[in-house]
């Protein structure tokens, strides 16, 4: 029953670790060290009691997951609560020893996190041997050696590690899962070279624009001459340039803004809640930063580089007509002489250029 309860919330404590509900880490840190604290009394006062002063229970179990996680501040929350309470249970001997053994525990806990964090299996079985070992240590103390002992540790070991093991294979096997879902999920949404966004995402965030009220603004940037840096610097220092140059967008954008790569040189950005002006200012910015900026490649001297850009301010209005208003400005820009901005303006009663 205790391994039940402790296997549901490992459940849980694993969800908070990994959602992205929580803007601030500390609030995420205190709600994961609380929860594993609450299951720690639980496996407390739900411990076997072997005679009046010593109780064996599971309640190391949550502070292994934690330590499987390094999460160095929820695990100190959750030892508190855990080495705290057992005060509760009376201040005898057995009850400062085992406070003092908590935190210890937890100390060596962190060090083994660090020591195997790329081999998972072995960091947690290191962890349950830890525990465990502390626990038979501190048993020692309190119960010195004897018949009593050996068959309590016997006991402590059998009940510990199938139930250590069995919740370790649960978390390897929840780890695991997660990160290859936020794996997959970035293998679709960004584009590999950059790491923007792609044209699926771009596509799914701005295609509810036009049902909206809602004012944005869509820039449409294509570098100039890229063909010239592939042809002379070669295609892989052109893919350093493209990466650099998306490096500058999210630079002088808010993380907000949606940053993708259409393909090719082609960028886009969409910008929400600003006025005209400042948007246009972003975009001449961006211009500005791109002209000065040196980029490196391998084997040649530091390139500059220019890019043209297309702006459409839109309020109320489907995308593809601020794309397509954005593309025609961008077309002009490029026939202007390249290195400029053009701006152009589309509402919902007036589908064209203002
Ligand atoms: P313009 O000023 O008119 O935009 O000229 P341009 O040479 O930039 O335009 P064009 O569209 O003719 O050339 C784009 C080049 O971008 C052609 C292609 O080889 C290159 N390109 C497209 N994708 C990649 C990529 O992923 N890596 C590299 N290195 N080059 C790419
Ligand atoms: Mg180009
Ligand atoms: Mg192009």
């Amino acid at each position: 029953m205790n391994a039940c309860v402790a296997f549901t919330g490992f459940y849980l404590i694993s969800k908070i670790y990994h959602s992205f509900l929580f803007s601030s880490s500390y609030a995420r840190s205190i709600l994961m060290g609380g929860l594993a604290g609450m299951i720690g009394l639980f496996l407390m006062i739900n411990a076997v009691e072997v005679n009046e002063d010593v109780r064996i229970d599971l309640r190391h179990l949550p502070a292994i997951l934690l330590a499987f996680y390094g999460a160095r501040l929820p695990l100190f929350i959750a030892t508190g609560i855990i080495a705290s309470s057992r005060l509760l249970f009376g201040l005898s001997d057995q009850a400062i020893i085992a406070f003092i053994g908590t935190f210890v525990v937890g100390l060596g806990m962190l060090w083994i996190h660090r020591r195997f964090a790329d081999r998972m299996f072995l960091q947690v079985m290191a962890l349950n041997v830890w525990a465990l070992s502390m626990l038979s240590f501190g048993l020692w103390l309190n119960l010195g050696w004897g018949g009593t002992y050996v068959s309590l540790i016997m006991t402590l070991w059998m009940v510990g590690l199938v139930a250590g093991l069995l919740a370790s294979a649960l978390t390897i096997d929840l780890e695991r899962t997660t990160r290859r879902a936020k794996e997959y999920q970035r293998s679709a949404e960004r584009d590999h070279l950059t790491g923007l966004f792609n044209r699926r995402v771009w596509e799914q965030s701005t295609e509810p624009l036009g049902a909206t009220s809602r004012s944005y603004h869509v820039m449409i940037l294509d570098i100039d001459h890229f063909k010239r840096v592939n042809d002379v610097y070669g295609h892989a220092n052109g893919d350093l340039v493209l990466k650099r140059f998306a490096e500058l967008l999210v630079s002088e954008t808010r993380t907000q803004d949606v940053v993708a790569r259409l393909g090719g040189e082609e960028f886009a950005i969409l910008i929400h809640d600003l006025p005209v002006t400042k948007a246009n200012k972003i975009a001449e910015r961006i211009r500005a930063n791109v002209e000065t900026e040196s980029f490196f490649l391998n084997g040649f001297d530091p390139i500059h580089i220019t890019v043209s850009i297309g702006v459409a301010h839109a309020k109320a209005c489907p995308v593809v007509v601020a794309t397509e208003a954005a593309d025609n400005a961008l077309y002009e820009a490029k026939h202007g002489g390249r290195n400029r901005v053009v701006s152009t303006g589309v509402t919902n009663e007036q589908f064209g250029t203002a």
